[in-house]
């Protein structure tokens, strides 16, 4: 099975881990850089970026991080995992650092502007079947995406409980770009497994890639 880390600083590490093991992987929390090297592919959670970008450096991380993601591992963040992959943010805090792997342009607590938290079902391209429960929570939304970027799910101009979804209509939330996927929302919130799949197939494919 492919060993997948959850980055444990900060945030709901436990619904992840238990997603990843429903995958089918070997689930790990990983809080250093001995543990990260271990690891097959990576899940930045949600929680704060600002915090989580502190974290990163208090626990010696930082570079470790940005050089396995360089290299090709797979990595998947929800939510501040997204604002922290993502290669700029609009709204962020000057001190906070990013890891980049991901071309674009977020606007973190963008949701937040209106309300803290907003729920719709989602149709995710690569997720199969019934649409995907989204829920956002003071969550980013991407605001431009680079040439290499695949745009996987957008907001819906009306949600799935009749509401006009208002500013967030349309708004690019969910992409992938070679191996780093993200979304803006918390699949982990749901029991709804499918996007974890999607990325523990990732990070089978890098896997099977280098041997
Ligand atoms: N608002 C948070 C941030 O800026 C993200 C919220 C979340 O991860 N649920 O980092």
């Amino acid at each position: 099975a492919p060993v997948v880390g959850v980055l444990a600083l900060q945030g709901d590490v436990r619904e992840h881990l238990s997603a990843l093991s429903g995958c089918g992987a070997e689930a790990r929390p990983v809080r250093r850089a001995a543990e990260l090297a271990a690891v097959d592919g990576l899940v930045i959670p949600g929680g704060e970026s600002t915090t989580m970008s502190n974290l990163l450096g208090v626990f010696e991380l930082l570079e470790p991080l940005r050089a396995r993601i360089g290299d090709g591992m797979p990595a998947y963040g929800s939510c501040a995992g997204m604002i922290l992959l993502a290669s700029e943010v609009l709204d962020g805090r000057p001190d906070q650092q990013q890891l980049g792997g991901l071309d674009v342009v977020v606007r973190r607590n963008a949701f937040g502007r209106q309300v803290d938290s907003f729920e719709t079902d989602l149709d995710f391209d690569g997720v199969e079947g019934a649409p995907v429960r989204a829920v956002f929570i003071r969550a980013p939304w991407v605001e431009k995406v680079g040439a290499d970027v695949e745009i996987l799910a957008s907001v819906p101009p009306v949600t799935s409980a009749g509401q006009d979804a208002g500013e967030a209509a349309g708004r690019v939330v969910a992409v992938r770009q070679g191996t780093v996927l993200a979304t803006a929302f918390h699949p982990e919130l749901t029991g709804d497994t499918r996007v974890h799949a999607l990325f523990c197939d990732m990070v089978r494919e890098a896997v099977a890639a280098r041997r």
